[in-house]
C-alpha cells in the first residue's frame, strides 16, 4: 500500500514541472521553445502512463515489467491534446503533436532547455485571449443516474485566461490523462476488462463525478471513452480501479453507493446554504411569512444539473430542497426587530461576505464550538477554522437560534470571556 501511494504522490513536482515548461512556452511562443517544451510535456506524458500502469500492475499482482505495456494507449492523449493546442497555437498544432510522439519515442533529456526556457520568460503578455464566442464545443453530460453523453454546447463568451492557470490545466489534465490510461492498459495486460470509476469525498467533487461513483466501464467501450474525458476534466481526483467481475474481489457496490450518499449529503448540506443565501438575503423577507414565500423561487434554483444530480441521490425533489432550506433557516435564526431584517440577512450582509465566510460554517461552529459562557439572554460560542480565524457565534440561549456570528480577534475573545457568566448548559444543536 505504502509503495503504491508513492507512485502517486511522485507525480506532483513532473505536474509542477510539465507546468512551468508549458507555461514558459505559451509565453515566448518561439519555435525553439515550443520544441522543447514538448519533449519534456511529452515525456512527463510518459512517466505518467508508465507510473499509471505500474500501479495497475502491482494491484493485481502481476509478473510484468510496467515498460512492456503499449503505448498505444497514449494515442488518446496526443489526439486530445491536438485541438487544445490548435486552439492556442493556431498552425504550430500539427508540429507540437509530432513533436510530442516523437519525443514519447525517444525519452529525451530536458535540464538545460529548462534553463533557456526560463530566460526567455515574461516576454509576452500574460494571459491568453479565447474568442470563440457563438462555436461549439463537446462536452460529456451526466445524468443524475450516471448515464454519459456527448453533448454540443454554445459557448457563450469570449474568455481570457491567465497563461499560468491556462498551462496548469493543460499540463495536468493530459499527465492526469496518460495515468489513467496507462492504469487502465495495466489492467488489460492483466486479462482485465473492466474498471471501476471512484470519485474521491472532498468538497470539491463535482456532483457529476460523484454520479459516476462506483460505475464500472467495459475496456475500449464507448462509454468508457466518455468517462475518461470526464475525469481528463481541469483538478478532477477521480481514479480507475480494477473490476473483477468476482465478487470475491470486488468491493461490493452498496459501499459505492452509501459513500456516494455521504458525499452527495456532505455537499448538498453545504451548497443548500451556501449557495443560496446571496439571492435570499437580497429579497430581505420581513416576516416568516415571507421568507416562506420564497420557496417557489427557490425551488426554480433547485432545477439545475448540479442539485438534480445531488437530488437523485439523496432522493430529495427540487420543491422538497427549496422547502429544506426555509425549514433550515426559519429554525435556526430569527426575525430581529431591532435590526428590521432575519439574522442571517445580518450575518451574510454584515460579516460573511467582508469577513469570508460561510453559512454553514455558522452552523457547524455552533454545534462543535466552545460553549464559553452567557451573558443577559444570549450564549456564547467560539469555533476555530482550520486557517487559525477564530467565530464568534451568538445564540439565543431558550430557543438555540442564531443571534450574530462573526470573526472574532484574540483580544476581542480575551475581552469577551471575562464578561461571561460560566455555565453549564446541554443544549444539543440539531
Ligand atoms: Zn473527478
Amino acid at each position: 500500500m505504502s509503495s503504491q501511494r508513492f507512485l502517486v504522490d511522485l507525480l506532483s513536482p513532473e505536474e509542477e514541472e510539465a507546468v512551468r515548461v508549458l507555461q514558459e512556452l505559451i509565453i515566448t511562443k518561439t519555435d525553439e521553445a515550443k520544441k522543447r517544451a514538448v519533449q519534456v510535456l511529452a515525456k512527463y506524458i510518459t512517466v505518467s502512463y508508465y507510473l499509471g500502469a505500474e500501479k495497475a500492475i502491482s494491484q493485481l499482482g502481476l509478473p510484468i515489467q510496467p515498460t512492456s505495456i503499449s503505448v498505444q494507449g497514449l494515442d488518446a492523449v496526443i489526439n486530445e491534446l491536438s485541438p487544445v493546442l490548435e486552439e492556442t497555437f493556431g498552425f504550430l498544432a500539427k508540429d507540437l503533436t509530432d513533436v510530442i510522439e516523437q519525443g514519447i519515442k525517444n525519452n529525451m533529456s530536458y535540464q538545460q532547455i529548462k534553463q533557456q526556457l526560463q530566460e526567455k520568460l515574461r516576454t509576452f503578455g500574460n494571459r491568453i485571449p479565447f474568442q470563440r464566442a457563438g462555436q461549439y464545443r463537446e462536452i460529456v453530460e451526466v445524468s443524475p443516474t450516471g448515464r454519459l453523453r456527448l453533448v454540443r454546447k454554445k459557448i457563450k463568451r469570449n474568455i481570457t485566461i491567465s497563461t499560468e492557470k491556462y498551462a496548469d490545466m493543460l499540463a495536468r489534465t493530459a499527465v492526469k490523462k496518460a495515468y489513467a490510461l496507462g492504469h487502465i492498459e495495466g489492467y488489460k495486460a492483466g486479462g482485465i476488462r473492466k474498471w471501476r470509476y471512484t470519485a474521491v469525498a472532498d468538497e470539491r467533487t463535482r456532483p457529476h463525478h460523484l454520479a459516476l461513483h462506483g460505475k464500472v466501464f467495459v475496456v475500449g467501450s464507448k462509454e468508457e471513452q466518455l468517462a475518461l474525458r470526464v475525469m481528463g476534466e481541469p483538478n478532477c481526483r477521480c481514479r480507475p480501479i480494477p473490476f473483477f467481475d468476482d465478487p470475491r474481489y470486488d468491493t461490493p457496490a452498496e459501499v459505492y453507493e452509501r459513500e456516494k450518499q455521504e458525499w452527495a449529503n456532505q455537499t448538498y448540506e453545504e451548497w443548500k446554504l451556501d449557495k443560496n443565501i446571496a439571492f435570499i438575503a437580497k429579497a430581505n423577507p420581513q416576516s416568516r411569512e415571507e421568507l416562506f414565500n420564497l420557496a417557489s423561487d427557490l425551488e426554480s434554483r433547485f432545477r439545475n444539473k448540479n442539485y438534480r444530480i445531488l437530488g437523485h441521490i439523496l432522493g430529495m425533489k427540487a420543491h422538497q430542497m427549496a422547502e429544506d432550506v426555509i425549514k433550515t433557516l426559519d429554525e435556526n435564526f430569527f426575525y430581529s426587530k431591532k435590526q428590521g431584517m432575519f439574522t442571517f440577512v445580518h450575518i451574510y450582509s454584515k460579516h460573511a461576505v467582508k469577513e469570508k465566510f460561510r453559512l454553514s460554517d455558522v452552523l457547524t461552529i455552533r454545534k462543535e464550538g466552545m460553549r464559553i459562557g452567557e451573558a443577559g439572554n444570549a450564549l456564547h460560542i467560539i469555533g476555530e477554522f482550520r486557517d487559525g480565524r477564530k467565530m464568534h457565534v451568538v445564540v439565543n440561549k431558550k430557543n438555540f437560534k442564531i443571534i450574530t456570528a462573526h470573526i472574532a480577534s484574540d483580544r476581542y475573545l480575551k475581552n469577551l470571556l471575562s464578561k461571561v457568566k460560566e455555565v453549564e448548559y446541554d443544549y444539543q444543536a440539531k
